[in-house]
């Protein structure tokens, strides 16, 4: 069976080119970056090589860079890291955040600390002014993604970073779905911190960057070796960080071809639901201010009731397409997601929804199968429903 994946906000496989630069250090180059021999210096000299890489495309010096496992341990180390060297209570956050970093900030609350959440409109917008507005004595660090995983809305970063240096306030954005995307330079934005993944942009899993600005209050909170200037004990893992920051390269070098093909492939997804599902469709989050390869759906019947998100999935998966609906299965019952909750949306509309996410190798020809196979879907959904 054909298999159209459009789940890449999830997870996107590793690029041929990606891998083949890895492979040596996995077998011949295995070298562990803190030896003294030559094998170790061969490894040291590639993540160092890597290091001026990401530093380069992202607009900060080599010492500014971290090397993590992923995007999770990136948007932990900043919450706890900057609270704990900080001693103030608040972190200013939003609903719509990963859970990397909601989690982080309500396990702070255990420490002392107080998460303040900026509430979003109906469409996920968060203004600068809100921002400010939260502000206070108190506040330790905002933090606030640049790019939505689950509604592809973009936050307007580099204004919120002018009024966090105005206010002398750390700022940090987990970058994740923007990186490779979108320009992100930390000065031009204004970060402190920055969180990225190398899975999310053709990269392998289990490894991230944590970038810090120099002089920002932050204690490290993985200790073990002299790794990483002691800011990240652990030995380097050489292979996921040549990865990496191959696929960050290729994604820069590549963006602008990426990103008129997901620009096609979106104009023929809103077309054709436009053709077949008018009136019983409404895009989540804000489509004026959104990355163009994040679609979030919600579905309704002829009645303008929601129809069942989890099950539209399963039918969906059963053609051999892979969606996502952000959802948890929170003791057996399933939690509409969080992002979802988040806008307000009426929890039923929120149930009714489907994430879609495009990647490089999709093509016309997966939007229109994707089409044929919804419309057999709903059709069939609609009408178990009416008889039932
Ligand atoms: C995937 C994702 C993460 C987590 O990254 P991992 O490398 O999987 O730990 C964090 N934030 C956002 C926005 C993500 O999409």
């Amino acid at each position: 069976m054909r298999t159209v994946y459009f789940d890449h906000a999830a997870t996107t496989p590793v690029d041929e080119r990606v891998f083949e630069a890895m492979k040596p250090y996995f077998t011949e180059e295995f070298g562990n970056a803190n030896s003294a021999h030559q094998l170790g210096n061969n490894a040291k000299v590639a993540v160092e090589e890597a290091r001026e890489k990401v530093a380069e495309l992202i607009g900060a010096s080599p010492a500014e860079i971290i090397f993590t496992s992923g995007g999770t341990e990136s948007d932990n180390a900043v919450i706890k890291g900057v609270r704990a060297a900080i001693g103030k209570s608040d972190v200013i956050t939003s609903p719509l955040e990963h859970h990397a970093i909601l989690h982080s900030a309500e396990c702070e609350k255990r420490r002392g600390g107080k998460p303040v959440y900026i509430e979003p409109d109906s469409k996920g917008n968060i203004t600068p002014k809100q921002v400010e507005e939260a502000i206070t004595d108190e506040t330790a660090l905002v933090s606030l993604m640049h790019v939505n995983n689950e509604i592809g809305n973009i936050n307007p970063l580099r204004e919120i970073g002018a009024i966090c240096k105005e206010h002398g306030v750390p700022f940090h954005s987990d970058a994740v779905q923007s990186i490779g995307k979108l320009p992100v330079d930390v000065e031009e934005l204004g970060l402190d911190f920055l969180s990225m993944s190398g899975h999310k942009i053709y990269g392998p899993k289990g490894i991230g960057v944590l970038y810090v600005r120099h002089g920002s209050p932050w204690i490290p909170w993985m200790h073990g070796g002299s790794q990483e200037r002691r800011r990240r004990g652990g030995t380097l893992n050489v292979p996921g960080i040549i990865g990496l920051v191959k696929a960050l390269e290729l994604a820069t070098d590549e963006v602008d071809v990426n990103l008129e093909h997901y620009d096609k492939l979106r104009k023929r997804l809103l077309k054709g639901l436009h053709n077949r599902f008018d009136g019983k469709f409404v895009i989540n989050g804000n489509p004026e201010s959104s990355v163009p390869h994040i679609i979030n759906l919600a579905f309704t019947d002829e009645q303008g009731n929601g129809i069942d998100g989890e099950m539209l999935l399963l039918n969906l998966d059963m053609e051999g397409i892979c969606v996502s609906n952000g959802s948890a299965c929170t003791s057996g019952a399933v939690e509409p997601s969080h992002v979802l909750q988040g806008l307000g949306l009426d929890p039923e509309i929120a149930n009714s929804s489907i994430r879609i996410s495009m990647g490089k190798s999709n093509t016309i020809d997966d939007i229109d199968y994707f089409l044929d196979k919804l419309e057999a879907v709903l059709n069939r959904m609609m009408t178990t429903t009416a008889n039932a």
